[in-house]
């Protein structure tokens, strides 16, 4: 098996790959392809289908022949004493019929006893092959010399407790001619069939194939502009080439998606970046024309602009995040490290910073987490930075990491502002602010909490949200357990 396995890798692949490329120097239509497969499918099975037919027609003839000749020799044998007497009574009556009638039709026997091996009939006029064959070739001594077939067959048979054998010779050379000469016409018939069969199918085939020239017609016509208008025919019976379109338009949607988010972040980030640039372009102009005299206001401006670049800076850097990074390509640096001592290090700052808050702690377990520190810092960073913000003097934060049955658990909760419910809705969405927060001129550029959901979500985190209108908000953040051990 491995031999020949081997040697057709040696064989037949290099001429398959010698055909490739060759082929691949033309360009065959599909519908092309098809037919000729069909074509040699056809070739191939049409003479398989003759050959077969061609077989089982000589092989019933040669049954039929062997059938008669076993009749003659039983009628010899039950109609008189033995086969012997049977013979004998033919042969020796003047007139009487002779002993195998079909002599002259192509059946011819010979019997012998198979012990004494003395032949007591031989109407034999071929020469016997020696050993015992199916289909054989001779040469027919007919006045001129010609082809034929001949059957030879070989069979033993008991009568009253002698052994004969048979040897039973049928000549098929006029079934075969009868054959032959139908097998031209076979094929005319058969290559009309096909051709009736490629010609009509060719037409199906064409409007099968329609949807491929659409497809390509729509490919060409597309760029951004009608990136929301042309989409592939999908009408009509439903195939393979229908469903490649039907995946082509849901490629084009989620293209098409993705290009009008890009383009909303690119006009949303440029009209954010719009307002400290005019407000920088604001105190530069104060400071031309009054501030080299006045000091107080030279010392404005310069805040101003110190605050509003500082605020530009964060701004850019929080949309090089967004713009490099969504859930697929941003990249973890895993460590195991206790989420405990890094909450413990964030509330001291944040208690060095903010000193006006109310700052509880009532939970600070350690927990070990598998993660990226720097990224887990910056995500929970936002919602710290958010309490703060969104809270007044007389205000309460609260801060706890808890190990939940080994997932971790942080919450930061406070009683602030608050959020309506079509904020909870929105203020994932990147550059989402709500109404009071920008009445109020809190700062902000609404892309915090867009960034920690990132990094939150590829540590497959989830973060819940509860909140009132007025009376403050709590976000729980759940590291699980699987990116709690790694
Ligand atoms: P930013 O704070 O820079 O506006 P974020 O993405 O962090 O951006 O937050 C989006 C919005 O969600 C905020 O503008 C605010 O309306 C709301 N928000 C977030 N945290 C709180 C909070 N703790 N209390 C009230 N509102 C909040």
């Amino acid at each position: 098996m491995e031999l020949i396995r081997q040697i057709l890798q040696k064989t037949i692949l290099p001429l398959r790959e010698k055909r490739e490329i060759f082929t691949s120097k033309f360009r065959f239509s599909i519908l092309f392809r098809i037919s000729l497969n069909y074509v040699w499918l056809f070739v191939l099975y049409g003479a398989l289908f003759i050959g077969l037919f061609s077989f089982l027609f000589l092989s019933t003839e040669a049954k039929n022949y062997y059938e008669t000749g076993h009749q003659i020799i039983t009628a010899l044998d039950q109609q008189n004493d033995s086969i012997e007497a049977g013979i004998l009574l033919h042969t020796s009556l003047p007139g009487n019929s002779p002993v195998n009638p079909y002599h002259n039709d192509g059946l011819n026997l010979r019997i012998y006893n198979t012990k004494t091996k003395e032949t007591i009939y031989d109407d034999i006029e071929f020469s016997a092959p020696k050993e015992r064959t199916l289909f054989r070739h001779v040469y027919y001594e007919g006045g001129r010399a010609k082809n034929g077939l001949v059957f030879f067959l070989e069979r033993p048979y008991e009568s009253r407790g002698t052994t004969y054998n048979v040897s039973y010779q049928f000549d098929l050379t006029q079934n075969t001619m009868a054959l032959s000469s139908l097998i031209p016409g076979t094929i005319l018939l058969y290559l009309l069939t096909a051709f009736l069969i490629l010609h009509s199918g060719k037409k199906g085939n064409a409007k099968l194939f329609s949807v491929i020239s659409s497809m390509s017609a729509t490919a060409n016509r597309l760029t951004v502009n009608n990136l929301h208008s042309e989409r592939l025919n999908v009408e009509g019976t439903k195939n393979e080439l229908k469903d490649l379109a039907t995946t082509i338009n849901g490629m084009l949607d989620r293209i098409e998606t993705s290009y009008e988010s890009q383009k909303q972040f690119v006009s949303d980030a440029s009209h954010e970046l719009r307002t400290p640039i005019s407000v920088i372009q604001g105190y530069a102009n104060l400071l031309n024309r009054w501030g080299k005299k006045d000091e107080s206001i030279m010392e404005e401006a310069i805040e101003a602009i110190q605050e509003e670049s500082k605020e530009m800076q964060d701004l850019v850097e929080k949309l090089l995040f967004l713009s490099r990074h969504d859930k697929k390509t941003l990249k973890l640096n895993k460590t195991s490290f206790d989420m405990g001592e890094v909450m413990e290090d964030m509330i001291k700052d944040t208690r060095l910073i903010v000193k006006d808050r109310i700052i509880k702690v009532p939970q600070l377990q350690p927990v070990t987490v598998y993660g990226d520190k720097q990224a887990l810092k910056q995500a929970i960073r936002v919602f710290i930075d958010n309490a703060v913000k969104y809270t007044g003097g007389e205000d309460t934060i609260s801060i706890s990491c808890e190990n939940m049955n080994g997932d971790c658990v942080i919450t930061v909760a406070d009683t602030g502002i608050g959020m309506t419910q079509k904020d909870i809705d929105n203020i994932f969405e990147r550059f989402y602010r709500s109404k009071h927060v920008r009445n109020e001129k809190i700062s902000g550029n609404g892309l915090g909490l867009s960034i920690a959901k990132l990094i939150i979500l590829k540590h497959t985190g989830r973060i819940k949200i509860r909140s009132q209108y007025e009376k403050g908000s709590t976000f729980v953040i759940t590291l699980p357990k699987s990116a709690v051990v790694g």
